[in-house]
């Protein structure tokens, strides 16, 4: 009840997340995939949109396969009751390898070393594991020559359970990117020297599966295409995609100023006339990024208006001009409001980041709503 009472009135700043919009996403999505296993990234609180409403649409919509960072969120959807595969994409520690064997979460194996710190882990049951191979970004990832004697080890050890093999790209956002191909053709090698009969093997991200044809693997990993998030012109049925994040708040203040005042730290922001001054509940302690506050811009009763000023850590200011506002006003700050629209890659561009930084930004204080 409590937290009830939290997201009603503590805090007038949240995040509107319309699941039919990413129930129909991920429709779009699952048919023009066909065979293809469909595997939903929802690291970092599901890209800011709420780690347990997400999977759990996800897992009503069947989508085959979630994909955490860590250990801990892992247990987080396992505890909610999710029961669909769930693959802990990032690097464990020796300590972890009971508790996501135990919660039955897949893991990555990108070492020899780790390989045999599993085995030696006393294990209850199975250990379900992805084989990762480098193919070029080097972050993590078996080397090629390294990979072949790893799979080996794998297969030989029946403790292991080997259910994928992948890759990682480091530019598919570039069509053009030599990379790319070479990375496609170092992963294609690897694999003509295994037994691939029964195993996932998963290359692309959402950007290669919209820029290249990789149909020829079986599962995708697609984040931010699922989330409506894309920052480029996408062909059919892609196009239909949609966002469906919106972030939103109430105005709490406001005041005439004269000509020529100077709104908030640091006195940056000089009124050219006779204006009104908005003040709304929102600044950078919820994740709504200072750099916004020379360029940003809110909507208010369908008119969009810049930030005046300085954002501060709970406040920011907006100049209205000679228009018409009131107390608890909504305020769209990501969204629709009318037939005016500010979306998260205007804001990326602004902030000169990617849409993923944006959304992963808004911390719990900003209160997520599923209406
Ligand atoms: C996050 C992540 C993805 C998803 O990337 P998008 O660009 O959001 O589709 C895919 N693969 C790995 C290994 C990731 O870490």
């Amino acid at each position: 009840m409590l937290m009830d009472l939290t997201q009603k009135i503590w805090h007038p700043t949240w995040i509107e997340i319309d699941l039919n919009q990413f129930r129909k996403n991920i429709q779009i999505i699952k048919k023009k995939l066909g065979k293809t296993l469909y595997c939903l990234p929802v690291k970092a609180n599901a890209y800011g949109h709420g780690l347990i409403p997400i999977a759990k649409v996800a897992q009503e919509e069947k989508i085959d396969y979630l994909a955490v960072s860590s250990l801990s969120e892992g247990i987080k959807l396992r505890e909610e009751g999710i029961t669909i595969p769930i693959l802990v994409l990032g690097p464990f520690h020796d300590e972890q390898i009971l508790s996501l064997i135990d919660y039955d979460l897949e893991f990555v194996i990108s070492s020899l070393y780790k390989a045999k710190q599993v085995i030696s882990s006393n294990l209850p049951k199975l250990a379900k594991v992805h084989l990762e191979v480098d193919t070029g970004m080097h972050r993590t990832g078996a080397k090629l020559n390294t990979a072949q004697e790893i799979y080996s080890y794998l297969k030989s050890h029946s403790k292991f359970l080997l259910k994928g093999v992948f890759t990682h790209f480091a530019c598919a956002f570039d069509k053009v990117h030599p990379s790319n191909e070479k990375q496609i053709q170092l992963f294609d090698q690897f694999l003509s020297r295994i037994d691939t009969t029964n195993l996932l093997t998963h290359i692309a991200n959402s950007d290669a599966h919209v820029n290249f044809d990789l149909a020829k693997y079986k599962m995708v990993r697609l984040g931010l295409l699922s989330f409506g998030l894309m920052d480029k012109k996408l062909p059919p049925p892609f196009n239909q995609i949609k966002s469906f994040f919106s972030l939103k708040s109430l105005v709490s203040y406001f005041k005439a100023v004269e000509k020529d005042s100077k709104i908030s730290y640091g006195h940056n922001y000089i009124t050219k006339s006779l204006s009104r001054i908005v003040t709304v509940p929102i600044g950078y302690g919820d994740g709504y990024k200072r750099c916004l506050s020379q360029n940003g811009e809110v909507l208010i009763r369908e008119k969009k208006h810049p930030i005046a000023g300085t954002i501060c850590m709970d406040q920011l200011m907006v100049d209205i001009g000679l228009n018409d506002a009131y107390i608890k006003d909504e305020v769209v700050l990501i969204g629709q409001q009318g037939n005016l629209e500010i979306t998260v890659q205007d804001i990326a561009l602004k902030c000169d980041t990617i849409p993923y930084e944006i959304v992963c930004s808004f911390n719990e204080r900003v209160v997520r709503k599923y209406p």
